[in-house]
């Protein structure tokens, strides 16, 4: 019998669902991805990711990586243990915050990557020579590292995460700025498929240019932001930087009211204009024959942060709630325990013909209670439930309830094959 590698029976997955969160993990998030065998605390703010939880985690990514890929970027995996020379040459060694520093037994200095300015425009340097090499845009999806004061929000603030960054080399201004609205858009896109709605909030540029920036953010009460926004257009704007407050007139469009939310911040986009083309004496020449400094972007997007948002967002009393496009599997089927040999044969053939048309299955085959089945399996938030047990074979039909809405359907193999690849 030939199954999809992407299949997999319960039985075998070595994470067993626990009725307990523990007592020191307050977020809704991280409490939920614990229960339910997604996630493993390391220590406040680091987080192993199980196999239910990578496969999340990659389902995020591959959206990500799409749409990166789509709008030119390519993509690298950059080191994430960095010198310290190149730190100290930027000077964020002493000025960042959050940077670890690591001290060897020959006592040389380096930190992991909390960002990758540092490593991507050496890079960059060694092979770019003219504005023909232009505009390029490099990107990873890895881990980073951050020595953050507050871990207090599971894996929306970790010590340790996963960013997608990309960092973009341009010749002029307006080949930047073309490119930022590339990506803004690239970005809407992104949150979109993975069934958020995101904001893109105007905020101040940071350290280096006066410039404008943009902060993409997730509306929930489990983030650590304050925005306004308008309730007619897109307009937002986060409170931080705002002289504006609640219930002013939007500024951008007729009619539109601000109002306040909390938020989390599920990515960001700005122009680091030529801060590290000159920290690292990077040139190239220019249409007229001129040596140049490239202007840079860089484009964040916090990977595991979408994934505690989505958690956030979607997640009912019972459990986790997955949207389709990352959700572990498509498929939870669930067997009911039966001295009747004909119900776990039944449930065999159910995931033999579900899994070689490509639709990934978790097969509920343990030897456990119905109860028991089926509170796990509203814990795990796979979107569709399909039930085999001898009341479903005597009908023919199986009962198929959409873990989202708590909508009942009955449907045939060949009813709930039509359904799943449509
Ligand atoms: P924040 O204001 O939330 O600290 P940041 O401004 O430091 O974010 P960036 O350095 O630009 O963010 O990182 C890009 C993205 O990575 C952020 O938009 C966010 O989604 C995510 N991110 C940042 N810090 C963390 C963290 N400690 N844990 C998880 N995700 C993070
Ligand atoms: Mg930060």
């Amino acid at each position: 019998m030939k199954h999809s590698s992407n299949s997999v029976r319960q039985s075998q997955l070595f994470t067993k669902t626990r009725k307990e969160a523990p007592k020191d993990e307050v977020s809704k998030n991280a409490q939920l991805l614990i229960r339910a065998g997604y996630v493993h605390k390391e220590m406040a703010g680091v987080y192993s990711y199980l196999p239910l939880g990578r496969r999340v985690l990659e389902h995020i990514e591959q959206i990500v990586r799409e749409e990166m890929d789509a709008i030119g970027g390519q993509e690298v995996r950059m080191a994430t243990l960095h010198p310290s020379e190149p730190w100290k040459q930027t000077g964020a060694w002493d000025s960042v915050d959050v940077v670890f520093k690591i001290v060897s037994r020959t006592e040389k200095e380096y930190t992991v990557g909390q960002s990758e300015e540092e490593i991507v425009t050496p890079i960059g340097q060694e092979y770019v020579t003219s504005y023909k090499d232009l505009p390029l845009a490099i990107y990873q999806i890895g881990q980073k590292y951050r020595d953050e004061l507050r871990a207090k929000s599971g894996i929306m603030r970790g010590r340790e995460f996963t960013m997608k960054d990309m960092y973009s080399f341009h010749e002029t201004q307006e080949d930047f700025d073309k490119f930022y609205q590339v990506a803004k858009d690239a970005y809407l896109k992104v949150y979109e498929r993975l069934g958020l709605v995101a904001k893109a909030t105007e905020a101040s540029g940071g350290a280096f240019t006066k410039k404008l920036s943009y902060e993409f953010m997730v509306l929930t009460d489990a983030g650590e932001d304050d925005i306004l926004y308008c309730d007619k257009c897109p307009y937002c704007v986060n409170i931080e930087i705002s002289t504006q407050k609640e219930g002013d007139a939007c500024t951008r469009c007729v009619g539109g009211t601000l109002a306040r939310a909390t938020a989390s911040e599920v990515g960001n986009i700005f122009d680091l204009g030529t801060k590290y083309t000159t920290d690292f004496n990077f040139t190239c020449k220019n249409r007229e024959g001129q040596e140049v400094h490239p202007i840079m972007g860089c484009f964040g997007i916090g990977i595991t942060r979408l994934m505690g948002v989505i958690v956030e967002t979607f997640a009912d009393a019972k459990g986790l709630v997955w949207p389709e496009a990352v959700a572990p599997f498509r498929v939870h089927l669930v067997e009911l325990t039966s001295d009747s040999a004909d119900v776990h044969s039944e449930a065999a053939e159910v995931y033999r013909e579900l899994s070689e048309a490509g639709i990934s299955v978790l097969w509920d085959d343990r030897d456990a209670r119905a109860g028991e089945k089926f509170a796990d399996s509203d814990l795990l938030g796979i979107p569709l439930r399909v039930v085999v047990s001898e009341k479903t074979l005597s009908a023919g039909k199986f009962e198929c309830v959409h873990r989202a809405s708590g909508r009942v359907e009955h449907k045939s193999i060949s009813e709930l094959l039509g359904h799943l690849t449509a």
